[in-house]
Order: structure tokens, then C-alpha cells, then sequence
């Protein structure tokens, strides 16, 4: 049997559950949230790798409208931030309009009817409005290193962490040195026998601050909600001045340099450790990490920072360029997730049954990082440059929140149908994108990273001040749009 609903949410991660809670406030309760795990959560349902914590402190990294007095850590571990998520659900009664182990494979814009027609692992939707909020940090990216698929050891990615396997005294292979291995190695390291750790390009790294909130503090917020809201606006406004080091001034960014630069001299006295470890690259051309323990981790005598080149994996052990072989019991990934090569692309057809990847084969892009133009009434959550190297993800997402349920509301008006973006307005607004994107250190910072898509184009992040993105969206601009009304057909809603 079809479900016909207004609104189909897909995902439960933070976006998805804020998407369902403006919906319900704007008196809309015609939705369903489809999901395909068995909870709500998105990443941090997913990513339970010893070590998960949020790297953007817990007072902006938390709705503004559902703040949480009571965070145990200036930077919150997994698990509370997937509590507070589960709460929300509770809170807002949101529940009862998830579909859990609903896999979404196929979505696609029914030109006629007016509505999206949707496929799931566990039957089929209909929907006037297609709400994608399945995240770009979503589908593990494994490597593609010859022989990977004849490991014959554990192998898992950090997003799947198989916590039924035990690691003590094993011989283990990290892949990757990015923001989630350099959360869990210094946790895994004490553990195991031996660990290689396979680094490609070494990150940039500052101190974190590990301070816990008091009793006091967590009393002062519940009886005093405008000191946490106080205590946000001053991390958001102080995070926010980075952008200048960013986007504007690279100079700016040796200041960071330099408090890296002292990290790495006083936590690895090793010259040739820190030798290996040091970026060649200018600070934030990728994300830039916090951390004080991984680098006391590498300095253990059981681990082992590799740089070769891996050239093959065997049924067990990994191969570098320099010929060495390494024996190993488990081999896990830390590689990262499919970000440019967002996997909805193959699953999405819009108007005249165009491919969403083929709609994007020129390169990924969005209007105001949202609508595409022949994929009318789809709304992308977190979608092309509206990711960040500085600030928190909730906020971009709270402003997609304006527009998407402005957006909803204007289609509930009588008789439209219908809204597709403008091509030209879509493509003015990525011509402006991409021209400010051309002074940021993110395209001239001398790195690869997961923000550029294969043609080196930074399709991935925001690249000016977030307070700009929050003013654009604001209000959904139906004049932007091609507006239809609802055709002579009974089953549209
Ligand atoms: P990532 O930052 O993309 O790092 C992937 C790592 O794997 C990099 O070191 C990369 O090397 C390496 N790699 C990828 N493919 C490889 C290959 N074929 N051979 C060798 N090395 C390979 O992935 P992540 O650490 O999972 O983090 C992804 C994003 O998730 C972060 O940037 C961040 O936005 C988010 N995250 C956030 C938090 C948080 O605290 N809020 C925590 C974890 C993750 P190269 O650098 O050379 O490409």
C-alpha cells in the first residue's frame, strides 16, 4: 500500500528532526520522517568509534530552540549528543512519524500527479514535498586499494565500529588520519599489541579544551536559560571571526599556525615523528582537528606512523611502496565519507526523469544550497556549500529551516502546486559562490581535500560569513521560482 503524505522527510539526524519540529510548530503534522536505521540520530547514532566527541562546543552544537543545560564537557562525547537528539524526538512527539528501517532507493518527481513517488526498503510514499536530510557524512567512503576485498582479518570502517570485536593485543592497520582516527587511536592504542597508523596527509592540530562543566554551571543554565544563550552567541561571534583566516585574509591563519606548531613540538619530542606529522600544507585547507592525546599516542611504543605509500593489501597484511610488509590481525578504516559524490544522486529523478547525478554531471550545485532546478518541491538539508570549516552545522541548518518551512507554507497556498528554482537564479547564486570561493584557503591553501569535487571545485562549503547564508534565507523567494498551479487532478493534495 502507498502512503500519500505532504511532507516526506528523509533522515532523522539533526536535520531531519529540525525539519520535523518546525513543521509540527507551523501547525503541519501531514509528514513522514523515513529512516533508514532504527533510530533517530544521523551521524551520531552511527559514529559510536571509541573516542566520539563533537569538535564545535556543546552549547552552539545544539538547536538554539532546545538548548541543554546540563552537557557534561565544554565538547560533548557521542553519546550525549545522540541522547539529546533522542530527547528532542520525545519532546516534540516526533515518534510517531518516523518509519524506522525504511531504506529509501528511489525518489522520483511524478510530473503529472505532482508529487514525489517514493521507494523504500519497506513499501512506497507519496509526497507533494521531498525533504532530503540524509546528510553529506553519511555513506562510508572505503578505499579503493588493490587486494582490500580479499582482506581476510576484521575489517570495518569507524562509522560501522564492530564493538564485538576486541582488540587487545591484536596487530591492527588504521587507514587515514582525519578528524574521526584522530579521535579514536589515542583510545585504541593503549590496548592493542601493535599498531600501524597509515597516514596520507598529515592534519593540522590545536589543543581542545577538555574542561567539564560544573554542578554550579548546569544549575546556573537551567534556572538562567539567557546565560547559556549568552555563553552561544559569544562562542558563535567568536568562532565566526575565523572566517576572515579563512576567506578573506590568509595571513590571518598564522596565528593558528604557530599555536599548532607548539602543539606538535611540545607533545612529540621525536624529531623524525614530528617531522612526518608536520602539514605542508596551509592551515585549514583542511578541516583543522583538536586533540591532546593523539600525539602522545603516536609517541607510544606500540604504535608506528607509516607515510609509504600502501600499494596492496593481502589476506593479511599490508603492503607499502617501499616493498615492507606488514602482518596484521584487523584493518580499520578511517577514511572518511562520500561527500561530493553525495549517493542520493543516483537515486533521485526529477522533471522529464533526469538523474539528479546526471542533472549534476557538470558539477554540484544548488540554489542557496537547496533547490535544483528540475527537481521541483525537493529541498536539500546540508546540501552543496552549505558545509563549514568553522562554525557549527546546526546553525546553517536552523536557517535552512527558515526557507524550507517558508517553502512548505507557500506551497500549502490554494492552487500552487509546485515550485522549481530558476536556472538562472540557481546559477547566479553558484557564480557568486564560487568566485568568493577563490580567495579562501580552502582553494588555494595548497591541499586535497574532501570539500573539492573531482574537478577541484569547492562544491562542499559555505565561503563567507554564516550570518549572510541566515539573511539569504530568511524567507523563501517564490519569485526565484517557477510557481504551478495544481493541475485538474483529484490526487494531489
Ligand atoms: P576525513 O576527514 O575525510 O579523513 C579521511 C582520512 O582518510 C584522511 O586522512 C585521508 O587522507 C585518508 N584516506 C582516505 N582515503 C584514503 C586512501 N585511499 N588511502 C589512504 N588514506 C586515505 O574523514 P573522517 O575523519 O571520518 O572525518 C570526516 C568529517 O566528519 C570531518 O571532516 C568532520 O567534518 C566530521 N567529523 C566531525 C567530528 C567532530 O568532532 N564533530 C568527528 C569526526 C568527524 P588525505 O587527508 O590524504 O585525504
Amino acid at each position: 500500500m502507498t502512503e500519500r503524505v505532504r511532507v516526506a522527510i528523509i533522515g532523522s539526524g539533526f536535520s531531519g528532526l529540525g525539519v520535523a519540529i518546525k513543521l509540527r510548530e507551523a501547525g503541519i503534522d501531514d509528514f513522514v520522517i523515513l529512516e533508514r536505521g532504527d533510530d533517530v540520530g544521523g551521524t551520531w547514532r552511527d559514529n559510536t568509534y571509541p573516542g566520539a566527541a563533537c569538535d564545535v562546543p556543546s552549547h552552539l552544537y545544539s538547536f538554539s530552540f532546545a538548548p541543554n543545560p546540563r552537557w557534561s564537557q565544554a565538547f560533548s562525547p557521542q553519546p550525549e549528543i545522540f541522547a539529546y537528539l533522542r530527547r528532542c524526538a520525545n519532546r516534540y512527539g516526533l515518534y510517531r512519524f518516523a518509519r524506522f528501517n525504511h531504506d529509501v532507493r528511489g525518489a522520483a518527481w511524478d510530473d503529472t500527479a505532482r508529487l514525489w513517488r517514493i521507494q523504500t526498503s519497506r513499501g512506497d510514499f507519496e509526497a507533494n514535498v521531498m525533504v532530503s536530510a540524509v546528510g553529506p557524512l553519511s555513506d562510508p567512503a572505503l578505499p579503493d586499494i588493490p587486494g582490500i576485498s580479499e582482506f581476510q582479518g576484521k575489517l570495518f570502517h569507524s562509522a560501522r565500529w564492530d564493538h564485538d570485536h576486541d582488540l587487545t593485543g591484536e596487530r591492527v592497520a588504521v587507514i587515514g588520519t582525519g578528524a574521526s582516527a584522530i579521535q579514536f587511536v589515542p583510545e585504541i592504542a593503549p590496548a592493542v599489541g601493535k599498531l600501524h597508523l597509515f597516514q596520507r596527509t598529515p592534519p593540522w592540530i590545536v589543543p581542545r579544551s577538555a574542561r567539564h562543566l560544573t554542578e554550579l554551571e548546569h544549575t546556573a543554565f537551567s534556572s538562567f536559560p539567557l546565560l547559556q544563550q549568552a555563553i552561544r552567541a559569544g562562542i558563535y561571534w567568536g568562532r565566526e571571526t575565523f572566517v576572515v583566516g579563512f576567506a578573506k585574509d590568509q595571513g590571518v591563519m598564522k596565528v593558528a599556525e604557530r599555536m599548532a606548531r607548539r602543539h606538535l613540538a611540545k607533545q612529540v619530542p621525536d624529531r623524525e615523528l614530528r617531522r612526518k606529522l608536520t602539514p605542508t600544507y596551509t592551515i585549514g585547507c583542511k578541516r583543522i582537528l583538536l586533540s591532546n592525546n593523539y600525539y602522545p599516542a603516536l609517541s607510544r611504543s606500540n604504535v608506528d606512523v607509516v607515510t609509504d605509500r600502501i600499494t596492496r593489501i593481502n589476506p593479511h597484511s599490508v603492503v607499502t611502496a617501499d616493498g615492507t610488509e606488514r602482518e596484521i590481525d584487523t584493518l580499520i578504516l578511517g577514511t572518511g565519507f562520500h561527500v561530493t559524490d553525495m549517493p542520493m544522486a543516483q537515486w533521485v529523478t526529477g522533471r522529464d526523469g533526469v538523474l539528479l547525478a546526471d542533472a549534476w554531471k557538470g558539477g554540484v550545485q544548488a540554489y542557496k544550497g537547496t533547490t535544483v532546478h528540475g527537481f521541483p518541491n525537493m529541498f536539500i538539508m546540508i546540501g552543496p556549500n552549505t558545509g563549514l570549516g568553522h562554525n557549527s552545522m546546526v546553525y546553517m541548518i536552523e536557517s535552512q529551516l527558515n526557507y524550507v518551512i517558508d517553502a512548505v507554507k507557500f506551497l500549502g497556498r490554494p492552487g500552487v502546486s509546485d515550485v522549481d528554482v530558476d536556472p538562472a537564479a540557481e546559477s547566479e547564486f553558484n557564480v557568486d559562490v564560487q568566485k568568493m570561493m577563490e580567495r579562501t584557503v580552502w582553494a588555494s591553501g595548497g591541499c586535497d581535500s574532501w570539500y573539492l569535487d573531482d574537478n577541484g571545485r569547492n562544491t562542499t562549503l559555505w565561503p563567507t560569513f554564516t550570518a549572510s547564508f541566515r539573511q539569504q534565507t530568511r524567507r523563501f523567494d517564490a519569485d526565484r521560482y517557477e510557481v504551478r498551479s495544481a493541475p485538474v487532478l483529484e490526487n494531489v493534495r
